[in-house]
């Protein structure tokens, strides 16, 4: 059985740039919410049609949406072995729901990446400018990150409380160097 990885942390900390550079080195799938919810968009999906607007506000998607998009992910071959889950869950409602899908041991390790607050809006309104992201708004973020310290953050205790293994990383650094104490702090645990 390989690692079951879950990725924790705000917008703009780096968890998407870091879980897919940690997915080519674990040769384990990385399952992003956000990425999946998006590709719904652009294809017109049902579950895209009710998700765009959602997205665009920076709100949640329901969690029973979610959690059947992501059970879904889960129950494929390639996940077998490991993933590396980036934005779900997201709520403490949503962590139960995967527990009962996967009977329990749905992630071994949580990776907490902290980055302190200004850098995060710095990082953010660059983003925005530089990829034009539609649902970047200045106000679709201050709302994620409103978000992600009410009903998120919490899950730092919520798996430790549950026999999980929680890795809490200073995301504040280049790419590379985040990159190093993520790879050393899992070779410590594994
Ligand atoms: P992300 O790329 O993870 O920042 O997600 C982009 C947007 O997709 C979020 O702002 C939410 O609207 C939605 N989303 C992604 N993952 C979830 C989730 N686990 N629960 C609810 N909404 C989600």
């Amino acid at each position: 059985m390989g690692r079951r990885i879950l990725f924790l942390g705000p917008q703009g900390s780096g968890k998407g740039t870091q879980a897919s550079r940690l997915s080519a080195l674990l040769g384990v799938p990385h399952i992003s919410s956000g990425d999946m919810l998006r590709q719904a968009v652009a294809e017109g999906t049902d579950l895209g049609k009710r998700a765009e607007a959602i997205m665009a506000a920076g709100d949640l998607v329901p969690d029973d949406l979610v959690v059947a998009m992501v059970a879904e992910r889960l129950g494929k071959e390639d996940a077998r072995c490991g993933f590396l889950l980036d934005g779900f869950p997201r709520t403490q409602a949503q962590a139960r729901a995967l527990d009962e899908a996967v009977h329990g041991d749905a992630v071994d390790t949580v990776v907490l990446l902290e980055v302190p607050h200004e850098e995060l809006m710095d990082r953010l309104l660059k983003r925005a400018e530089e990829q034009g992201r539609r649902d970047d708004t200045p106000e679709a973020i201050s709302r994620r990150l409103e978000l992600y310290r009410e009903e998120t953050a919490p899950l730092a205790d919520y798996y430790p409380q549950h026999g999980v293994t929680l890795a809490t990383i200073d995301g504040f650094g280049t790419i590379d160097e985040v990159f190093v104490r993520i790879a050393m702090a899992l070779a410590g645990d594994a």
